[in-house]
């Protein structure tokens, strides 16, 4: 019987060390591999402070496994994500008093990712701080927007669960 769980056990944690992906920064830091000022850790996930923040209190929320991006993410850690970053939010908001925070999440290079390892930022505002995070908007007539939400109805399966 303890034999078994034994095997049971080592399955598991070699399944859990597959979801380590090699010289990935994060999964090293995630992992406590790498020192980091962990302001947050659980089971799945670690709050670290970025090294080059934007404003005091730039958070970096990362996964302890290793996925991509949200895309990637599996359902479990799909779920916790967006509770757990908001007690993080309250803890910021409480602890440094900012007026604000953005919750910041980039998914590919185009958008801006640089480490290619899911994260989540949080970066605490505060009244008067320089303007970030801004587009330019640009007018766009009627047919151009039906244009555009006929193309992304025209995913069947959209809003249904994601295959795993
Ligand atoms: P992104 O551009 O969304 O991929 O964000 C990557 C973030 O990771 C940037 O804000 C970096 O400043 C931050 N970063 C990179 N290396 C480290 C590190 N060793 N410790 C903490 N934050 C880091
Ligand atoms: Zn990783």
């Amino acid at each position: 019987m303890i034999e078994a769980l034994t095997i049971t056990q080592k399955r598991k944690d070699k399944e859990k060390r597959m979801m380590k992906k090699e010289n990935c920064l994060f999964c090293k830091i995630a992992n406590g591999e790498i020192p980091s000022h962990t302001l947050y850790e659980d089971e799945y996930f670690r709050a670290i402070l970025d090294v080059n923040p934007a404003t005091k209190g730039h958070t970096l929320l990362l996964s302890k496994d290793h996925f991509q991006d949200l895309f990637d993410l599996d359902r479990r850690i799909e779920k916790k994500i967006l509770p757990l970053a908001k007690v993080l939010g309250e803890y910021l908001k409480q602890s440094l008093d900012c007026n604000g925070i953005h919750l910041v999440q980039n998914n590919g290079k185009a958008a801006g990712q640089t480490v290619f390892h899911f994260h989540m930022h949080l970066i605490p505002r505060y009244e008067g701080d320089e303007e970030m995070i801004t587009w330019n908007p640009k007018p766009v007539d009627e047919e151009e927007l039906a244009d555009v939400l006929k193309k992304i109805k025209e995913v069947k399966n959209i809003g249904q669960e994601p295959r795993r």
